[in-house]
């Protein structure tokens, strides 16, 4: 394969996560293997249709996963897919978290919005590799507590020793349990980890960035020990199209994962 030039992949299994979202289990159509880091993703294209930039859930019995959300041309035709049908498959593009860099830290997962993606894979990687890594600590934000995918997942990691998991809705409902009404940002008080060894991971709005920063900052937390996924609307993947630069980085070829001081200039700035 080379960066311009598909290949196949084949579906296998979908899984519905919820109306209008679903994991597509696909079957990579290669000679050789398929390997990737946590964070980064694949452009995917239907034949005829178009491609789009989606990340990589994680590779499980042969098959490599993706979560894809139905927003529009593309994405509504690809989860609509039938067994055996095949797709077109560019990657792995991009920078992914550097886990392997976190190992005997505290990890710190702060994500909001309907199932993220890059977080949960690279919570997927902690919890396999549970003893590389001190305390997990996962902060997630959703509109409303039905919005919260992967529910089962969420009630494993809480009982796993040294891991917290807090949840906040922004709208009030009647299941209260383990709830906080409110941002996601509003758990950040309650969260327990040690601010000089850990590495935080964020996902999500980039607005909730930002909201997450003064936060981080009082829990004396340092910019060095923060990193961003980051989404940005482009074409090609390789730096290339320019839709998604920010200062002098491409989203694409540079990111997704950024290390915060790379980008702190730029986030939140219209016009980039
Ligand atoms: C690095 C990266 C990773 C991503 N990972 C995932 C993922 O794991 N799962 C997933 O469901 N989606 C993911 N996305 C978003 C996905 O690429 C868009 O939803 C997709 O491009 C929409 O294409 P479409 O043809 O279905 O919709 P279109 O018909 O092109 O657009 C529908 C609407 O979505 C908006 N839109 C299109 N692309 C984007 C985008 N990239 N960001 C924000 N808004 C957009 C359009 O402006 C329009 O309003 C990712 C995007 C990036 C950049």
């Amino acid at each position: 394969m080379t960066d311009y030039v598909p290949i196949r992949a084949r579906l296998m299994v979908t899984t519905e996560e919820s109306p209008g979202l679903a994991t597509l289990h696909l079957k990579v159509q290669s000679e050789t293997p398929f390997t990737f880091q946590f964070g980064q993703f694949n452009m995917l294209s239907m034949f005829g249709i178009g491609e789009i930039p989606i990340s990589i859930m994680g590779w499980q019995d042969g098959l490599l996963m993706h979560t894809i959300r139905a927003v529009g041309r593309v994405s509504t035709a690809m989860i609509g897919m039938q067994k055996d049908q095949e797709l077109g498959l560019r990657g792995p593009f991009g920078k992914g978290w550097p886990l392997e860099k976190f190992e005997g830290r505290d990890l710190v997962f702060i994500t909001a919005g309907l199932g993220c993606a890059p977080v949960v894979a690279a919570i997927n990687y902690a919890v396999a590799h549970r003893n590389r890594y001190r305390r997990i600590v996962i902060l997630q934000g959703v509109k409303h507590h039905n919005d919260l995918l992967w529910q089962p997942k969420y009630d494993a990691w809480r009982t796993m020793g040294d891991c917290q998991v807090l949840l906040a809705a922004s709208e009030e409902s009647k299941r209260k349990h383990h709830w906080k009404l409110g941002l996601v940002t509003a758990l950040l008080d309650d969260a327990e980890f040690d601010p000089r060894h850990c590495a935080v991971m964020i996902c999500g709005p980039e607005i909730m960035m930002l909201a997450a920063m003064p936060f981080l900052q009082k829990h004396q937390v340092r910019d060095e020990d923060i990193y961003l996924s980051m989404e940005r609307n482009f074409q090609c993947g390789m730096g290339a199209c320019g839709h998604c630069q920010i200062g002098p980085h491409f989203v694409c070829r540079d990111g997704p994962v950024f290390h915060y001081p790379d980008v702190k200039p730029w986030l939140g700035v219209k016009g980039f």
